[in-house]
């Protein structure tokens, strides 16, 4: 299978081509139909497998498709939700690389360093972000960030979000959302806890597992 046959626009199959992939892992064959069809999904996949951009291409497709619509500055239309400072910025990077050939504006954002140049870009407007739980909650109190437009929620490295203490957040951030929109969890395991949030979370989802 190629990228192709996954459908993927052009201005995607460009970028992908210049990262040098030359055909979707399995975990992208698999999640990309899914996503790009609206469905929630719970995929079940380690990091090394690809499954980033599993998620980021499908996004930034279905964010695109829209693009002829005028774009209100703040408004956030795709926030992926990161346990830590260094897989957000990866997964920002990712979101970027694939990315450069749509207008769509990606942002991450992290604790442990200074907020005013966080507060500066999203103020100019934002499409996709990538946060950290409390920091992401900080910026939502000072009416920095406003979720009520939110489309897609993307829960990454959800067992690990859990193992650090972050379900009251994630369940919070979530309920800033609108209650209308798709929501993506990707973990590399599957414990019980992890299964009560998506089943909390998530709509009738697909699931794939690699
Ligand atoms: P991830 O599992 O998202 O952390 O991705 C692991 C690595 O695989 C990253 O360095 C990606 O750039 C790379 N990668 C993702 N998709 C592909 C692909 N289809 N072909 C080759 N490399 C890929």
């Amino acid at each position: 299978m190629s990228f192709k046959d996954l459908q993927l626009i052009n201005p995607l199959l460009k970028a992908i081509e210049e990262q040098g992939y030359t055909n979707p892992t399995e975990v992208q064959q698999k999640t990309i139909p899914f996503v790009l069809s609206k469905k929630d999904v719970i995929t079940s996949a380690q990091t090394g497998t690809g499954k980033t951009a599993a998620f980021a291409l499908p996004i930034l497709q279905l964010l695109s498709d829209k693009q002829d619509a005028p774009r209100g500055g703040k408004t956030i239309k795709a926030l992926i939700i990161s346990p830590t400072r260094e897989l957000a910025l990866q997964i920002g990077n990712n979101f970027k690389a694939y990315g450069r050939h749509t207008n769509l504006r990606t942002t991450v954002i992290f604790g442990g360093t200074s907020i005013e140049p966080q507060i500066d870009v999203l103020t100019k407007g934002v499409d996709i972000l990538v946060a950290t739980p409390g920091r992401l909650i900080d910026l939502q109190k000072q009416e920095v960030i406003n979720l009520n437009q939110v489309e897609i929620l993307v829960l990454d490295e959800a067992d690990l979000m859990l193992d650090m203490g972050f379900i009251d957040d994630v369940k919070h951030i979530e309920s800033l959302c609108p209650k209308k929109k798709q929501v993506l969890l990707f973990s590399a395991t599957m414990p019980f806890k992890v299964e009560q949030l998506a089943n909390s979370i998530l709509n009738f989802p697909q699931r794939v597992e690699v």
